[in-house]
């Protein structure tokens, strides 16, 4: 489940469900930012429901009621503090659409568009790096844990990668894995991110190629991970 289909669910499930399955669980557990939509929603319809709660009729109120209908001149008043809360109700229903609408996380909208943020990253050539190529298996698990996928570094070796090492760092609004690899005296950046971070379909095994700027990117799918290499 990824977060456009998580606010789908939230937005319907009052007219379809109201039962919270193990996806929807796994991701508000992943995801900051759904989870905090689900509290606000929950809150929302919490605090609506104890305000329309059920009173029992107080005595003698249908004759009342009768007297005021046969006496009535001018229309009822409204509650004043019931007008109040349902206009307090708006605002934050308002809050929570807005904040739905505005806060999407950022997702890739083609390979394109990826291959020229690679490759205008990769022109900045900053290549600081917090782990270097004899700790990569320290690297592997703490950049899973801090991405939460578990990253995994492809096999370049056979194309002639020599992996230099690599830090964690941030393309567009997507956390990522950025690793720096050799070959022929020239270094080739790779960003590995989560399939997540696209908003379109990618099948396993497909692979992109691209040139931007006078450089080639290759862009390809494995294991629900996406890899990106400029060189
Ligand atoms: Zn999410």
């Amino acid at each position: 489940m990824n977060c456009k289909e998580f606010q789908h669910w939230l937005t319907a499930r009052d007219s379809f469900s109201k039962e919270i399955s193990p996806e929807i669980e796994e991701h508000i557990s992943l995801c900051d930012q759904c989870r905090c939509l689900y509290e606000t929603d929950e809150s929302l319809e919490a605090m609506i429901k104890s305000h329309f709660y059920q009173e029992p009729m107080p005595q003698g109120l249908t004759d009342q009621v009768d007297i005021s209908i046969e006496n009535a001149v001018s229309p009822p008043k409204r509650n004043r503090k019931h007008v109040s809360f349902i206009a307090a109700s708006i605002v934050l229903i308002a809050v929570v659409f807005s904040f739905m609408v505005y806060n999407q996380p950022f997702k890739y909208q083609s390979l394109q568009q990826l291959s020229e943020s690679a490759v205008t990253r990769h022109l900045e050539k900053d290549t600081s790096m917090s782990f270097t190529a004899n700790e990569i298996e320290l690297a592997k698990v703490s950049m899973s844990k801090q991405l939460n996928f578990n990253v995994i570094f492809p096999d370049l070796l056979s194309q002639g990668y020599v992996l230099l090492g690599g830090r964690l760092c941030i393309l567009e609004d997507c956390e990522i894995a950025y690793l720096f690899y050799q070959k022929d005296g020239k270094v080739s950046s790779l960003f590995i991110m989560d399939y997540n971070f696209l908003n379109f379909a990618m099948a396993d095994g497909s692979l992109f190629k691209n040139e931007t700027k006078g450089f080639n990117t290759d862009i390809w799918k494995d294991k629900g991970q996406v890899y990106t290499m400029v060189y």
